[in-house]
Protein backbone atom coordinates (compact mmCIF):
# COMPACT_ATOMS: atom_id res chain seq x y z
CA UNK A 1 0.00 0.00 0.00
CA UNK A 2 1.42 3.68 -1.04
CA UNK A 3 0.24 6.60 0.07
CA UNK A 4 0.59 9.65 -1.72
CA UNK A 5 0.43 13.70 -0.52
CA UNK A 6 0.93 16.40 -3.13
CA UNK A 7 1.23 20.21 -1.82
CA UNK A 8 1.52 23.46 -3.71
CA UNK A 9 3.77 27.04 -2.58
CA UNK A 10 3.71 30.29 -3.92
CA UNK A 11 5.98 33.33 -1.82
CA UNK A 12 7.14 36.60 -3.36
CA UNK A 13 9.31 39.08 -2.00
CA UNK A 14 10.13 42.54 -2.93
CA UNK A 15 13.55 43.64 -4.66
CA UNK A 16 15.38 46.07 -2.94
CA UNK A 17 19.01 47.90 -2.98
CA UNK A 18 20.78 46.92 0.18
CA UNK A 19 20.14 43.21 0.58
CA UNK A 20 21.46 39.89 -1.17
CA UNK A 21 19.98 38.14 -3.54
CA UNK A 22 19.44 34.34 -1.88
CA UNK A 23 18.00 31.79 -3.98
CA UNK A 24 18.33 28.14 -2.60
CA UNK A 25 20.41 28.94 -0.54
CA UNK A 26 22.95 30.15 -3.47
CA UNK A 27 23.92 33.94 -2.63
CA UNK A 28 24.01 35.43 -6.77
CA UNK A 29 25.86 38.47 -7.30
CA UNK A 30 22.86 41.54 -8.26
CA UNK A 31 22.79 44.41 -7.77
CA UNK A 32 19.68 44.55 -5.86
CA UNK A 33 18.48 41.81 -3.27
CA UNK A 34 15.49 40.17 -1.87
CA UNK A 35 13.61 42.11 1.27
CA UNK A 36 12.53 40.44 4.14
CA UNK A 37 12.31 39.07 8.03
CA UNK A 38 14.45 36.13 7.50
CA UNK A 39 16.80 35.91 4.36
CA UNK A 40 14.22 36.56 2.00
CA UNK A 41 14.87 33.46 0.37
CA UNK A 42 11.72 33.25 -2.01
CA UNK A 43 12.34 29.61 -3.44
CA UNK A 44 12.90 27.90 -0.01
CA UNK A 45 10.03 29.83 1.54
CA UNK A 46 7.45 28.57 -1.43
CA UNK A 47 9.17 24.86 -0.95
CA UNK A 48 8.84 24.98 2.73
CA UNK A 49 5.05 25.97 1.88
CA UNK A 50 4.50 22.78 -0.36
CA UNK A 51 5.63 20.58 1.78
CA UNK A 52 3.61 21.63 4.65
CA UNK A 53 0.52 21.78 2.67
CA UNK A 54 1.10 18.36 1.31
CA UNK A 55 0.71 17.20 4.97
CA UNK A 56 -2.00 20.01 5.77
CA UNK A 57 0.29 21.20 8.74
CA UNK A 58 -0.10 24.60 8.21
CA UNK A 59 2.53 27.23 6.40
CA UNK A 60 5.63 28.75 7.68
CA UNK A 61 4.39 31.89 9.19
CA UNK A 62 2.44 29.57 11.75
CA UNK A 63 6.17 27.96 12.29
CA UNK A 64 8.63 31.31 12.11
CA UNK A 65 6.23 34.42 12.10
CA UNK A 66 7.87 37.13 11.24
CA UNK A 67 6.93 38.96 14.99
CA UNK A 68 9.01 36.56 16.16
CA UNK A 69 12.62 38.08 16.56
CA UNK A 70 14.18 34.75 16.70
CA UNK A 71 13.70 34.52 12.78
CA UNK A 72 15.48 37.63 12.14
CA UNK A 73 17.94 37.13 8.88
CA UNK A 74 16.90 33.91 9.67
CA UNK A 75 18.72 31.16 6.81
CA UNK A 76 16.12 29.88 5.48
CA UNK A 77 17.66 25.97 4.96
CA UNK A 78 17.56 26.01 8.55
CA UNK A 79 14.07 26.47 8.38
CA UNK A 80 13.70 23.85 5.75
CA UNK A 81 15.45 21.25 8.01
CA UNK A 82 12.91 21.73 10.47
CA UNK A 83 9.82 21.28 7.99
CA UNK A 84 11.96 18.28 6.70
CA UNK A 85 11.88 17.16 10.36
CA UNK A 86 8.14 17.24 10.81
CA UNK A 87 7.93 15.16 7.17
CA UNK A 88 10.03 12.49 8.36
CA UNK A 89 8.66 12.20 12.09
CA UNK A 90 5.16 11.82 10.23
CA UNK A 91 6.64 8.77 8.38
CA UNK A 92 6.72 10.17 4.94
CA UNK A 93 9.29 11.00 2.43
CA UNK A 94 10.03 13.07 -0.28
CA UNK A 95 9.16 11.58 -3.86
CA UNK A 96 9.70 14.22 -6.08
CA UNK A 97 9.86 18.39 -6.10
CA UNK A 98 9.22 20.86 -8.85
CA UNK A 99 9.85 24.72 -8.44
CA UNK A 100 9.38 27.42 -11.06
CA UNK A 101 11.64 31.05 -9.69
CA UNK A 102 9.42 34.03 -11.90
CA UNK A 103 12.29 36.64 -12.26
CA UNK A 104 13.15 38.49 -15.13
CA UNK A 105 16.88 39.52 -14.06
CA UNK A 106 19.44 38.31 -13.26
CA UNK A 107 19.98 35.13 -16.00
CA UNK A 108 19.77 32.14 -13.19
CA UNK A 109 20.38 29.44 -15.39
CA UNK A 110 24.11 29.43 -13.99
CA UNK A 111 23.14 29.17 -10.54
CA UNK A 112 20.68 26.45 -11.00
CA UNK A 113 22.58 23.38 -10.09
CA UNK A 114 23.95 24.88 -7.02
CA UNK A 115 20.59 25.07 -5.73
CA UNK A 116 19.52 21.82 -6.50
CA UNK A 117 22.27 20.39 -4.48
CA UNK A 118 21.96 23.03 -1.54
CA UNK A 119 17.92 21.97 -1.12
CA UNK A 120 18.94 18.30 -1.84
CA UNK A 121 21.66 18.26 0.69
CA UNK A 122 19.51 19.86 3.50
CA UNK A 123 16.54 17.46 2.68
CA UNK A 124 19.53 14.27 2.44
CA UNK A 125 17.66 13.71 -1.52
CA UNK A 126 19.44 13.34 -4.49
CA UNK A 127 19.20 16.20 -6.30
CA UNK A 128 17.44 14.52 -9.40
CA UNK A 129 14.74 14.66 -7.27
CA UNK A 130 14.48 18.37 -7.89
CA UNK A 131 13.34 20.21 -10.81
CA UNK A 132 13.85 24.37 -10.35
CA UNK A 133 13.18 26.07 -13.65
CA UNK A 134 13.58 30.07 -14.04
CA UNK A 135 11.86 32.22 -16.41
CA UNK A 136 11.20 35.33 -16.59
CA UNK A 137 7.68 37.29 -16.73
CA UNK A 138 8.02 38.55 -19.96
CA UNK A 139 7.76 42.14 -18.32
CA UNK A 140 4.67 41.63 -17.29
CA UNK A 141 3.66 42.49 -13.20
CA UNK A 142 5.37 43.11 -10.41
CA UNK A 143 8.21 40.23 -11.34
CA UNK A 144 8.12 41.34 -14.41
CA UNK A 145 9.08 45.00 -13.41
CA UNK A 146 11.66 43.88 -11.25
CA UNK A 147 9.71 45.18 -7.83
CA UNK A 148 10.33 41.38 -6.93
CA UNK A 149 11.04 37.58 -7.52
CA UNK A 150 8.52 35.00 -6.88
CA UNK A 151 8.52 31.22 -6.65
CA UNK A 152 6.16 28.37 -6.97
CA UNK A 153 6.58 25.20 -5.72
CA UNK A 154 4.99 21.45 -5.84
CA UNK A 155 5.91 18.88 -3.52
CA UNK A 156 4.90 15.12 -4.13
CA UNK A 157 5.09 13.32 -0.59
CA UNK A 158 5.25 8.93 -0.19
CA UNK A 159 3.95 6.57 2.94
CA UNK A 160 5.42 3.41 2.08
CA UNK A 161 3.35 0.06 4.23
MG1 LIG B 1 8.68 34.48 2.17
Amino acid sequence: MIALRIGNGYDIHRLVGDRPLILGGVTIAHHLGLDGHSDADVLTHALMDALLGALSLGDIGHYFPPSDAQWRGADSLKLLAQVNQLIIERGWRINNLDNVIVAEQPKLKPHIQAMKENLAKVLAIDPDLIGIKATTNERLGPTGREEGIAAYSVALLVKEG
